[in-house]
């Protein structure tokens, strides 16, 4: 049914997306080496983990920009797409961006996705004509009650119908809240009753549970019901939120929670905290930044298969919990094939690249951690060049005995 996200539009860029990804399955190949790789599981398509994603968040398009927090015009919305693409940068749709995080897509190496927000018809009047002229793909952030015929939605607003027929073209629609204002129990709310009247309150308790409940599920219900749709991004507004709020959208099915402090994606960047670039008319340097954050064409270097950590037969294993904070992290090369000698270099959480030991003859790289590992996580990365190609892999493991309090989480930067 809802295949609405499976790109209904002919792909944009099918060249750039679908390059083939480098193939880090040749294990066997080498003499006297067991062949490890064959794995009877489903095979994951091999994604380049050092791609780098940037998100822009854009809001309304307008000739004599009078609100240049939140506006800029067609000629300089257009100037930046056009910048992209010559700088080289492929934009791809959230689902794609999405589907690589997962590790069930590749991507080129410098991407760029492009949201709109708050849902004001410039977007599908002005934007969507510049969008479909670069072939863009788009996301469209709405909070419902902001749609025109809402309790705020005005004649500026984008209609259901105007989003009904993005939707038929393959634009991604997601939830950014019912009526847009901040979502942490105890902040200052506007209450808009049908009739039009606005009230102020501050809602704690059940009273703020079920507000809050119909800001984050409640707008999720009603996008997927007005146009028969998967809903699976949450932008939040102002990107002001906490753990309560993001607990609520996981449980909602949200897979990806979305704030304004941009920061270019990684492959390992945090579902519930993906930033995005606002960018203003006042602000032009944040494209530029943004743009400057993934690099020169040239910087990328060569694409890298991933090998999965399970392949290597590591130690101490992927998710698993070692007891000592001093482990002897060890991983069997041999599924990769032949090994560039010299080319291996093992890289740890806490303490970066390690002077480990790499046997060409068992293809075993180890490592005797000698200073306690301070963090509650570790994760090992182990890279090395086979026939050219670099190929990493990484994994996790837990310690157990760690007393190290829990790091804080990054505060969000508030916008507007
Ligand atoms: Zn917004």
């Amino acid at each position: 049914m809802c295949k609405k996200h499976e790109t209904v539009s002919p792909n944009p860029q099918p060249s750039a997306t679908s390059s083939p990804a480098p193939d880090a399955t040749t294990a066997g190949g080498s003499p006297g080496v067991p062949s490890v790789a064959a794995s009877p599981k489903k095979k994951k398509p091999v994604v380049d983990q050092t791609a780098q994603v940037i998100i822009f968040c854009y809001h309304r398009l307008v000739d004599k920009v009078r609100y240049p927090g939140t506006e800029i015009t067609p000629a300089a919305f257009e100037a930046q797409m056009k910048e992209l693409k010559d700088r080289g940068i492929t934009v791809i749709s959230m689902q794609d961006l999405l589907a690589w995080k997962r590790g069930e897509k590749n991507i080129p190496p410098r991407c760029a996705v492009i949201s709109f927000d708050d849902g004001w018809k410039s977007q599908y009047e002005v934007a969507w004509p510049i969008l479909k002229k670069y072939g863009y793909p788009v996301t469209m952030f709405i909070y419902t009650e902001g749609v025109r015929g809402g309790a705020l939605g005005g004649g500026e607003a984008i209609t259901w119908e105007q989003l009904a027929d993005m939707r038929d073209n393959g634009v991604d629609i997601e939830a950014h809240s019912a009526t847009h204002q901040d979502l942490r129990e105890g902040h200052n709310i506007m209450l808009a009753s049908t009739g039009g009247k606005r009230t102020r309150a501050k809602l704690t308790g059940p009273q703020y549970e079920q507000w809050v409940q119909n800001e984050v599920v409640g707008c999720k219900q009603l996008l997927e019901q007005r146009l028969g749709i998967k809903v699976n991004c949450f932008a939040v507004p102002f990107g002001n939120y906490n753990e309560h709020v993001k607990e609520l959208a996981r449980n909602a099915g949200y897979e990806a929670m979305f704030t304004v402090y941009g920061q270019p994606i990684t492959f390992t960047s945090a579902m519930d905290s993906i930033g995005r670039y606002a960018i203003e008319a006042n602000k032009p340097k944040v494209f530029e930044d943004a743009v400057k954050m993934i690099g020169a064409p040239t910087s990328g270097g060569a694409p890298v298969a991933e090998v999965g950590a399970a392949d290597l037969a590591t130690q101490p294993a992927d998710g698993e919990t070692a007891r000592t904070a001093l482990p002897l992290i060890k991983a069997n090369l041999s599924a990769i094939g032949q090994i560039e000698p010299g080319s291996v270099q093992m890289r740890v959480s806490g303490l970066g690249v390690v002077p480990a030991t790499y046997d060409p003859k068992t293809g075993t790289i180890s490592y005797q951690v000698t200073q306690k590992l301070r963090e509650k996580s570790c994760s090992v990365f182990v890279t090395a060049k086979s026939q050219g190609k670099k190929v990493e892999a990484h994994w996790t493991f837990g310690i157990e005995e760690s007393p190290a309090r829990a790091v804080p989480t990054a505060a969000q930067t508030p916008k507007k």
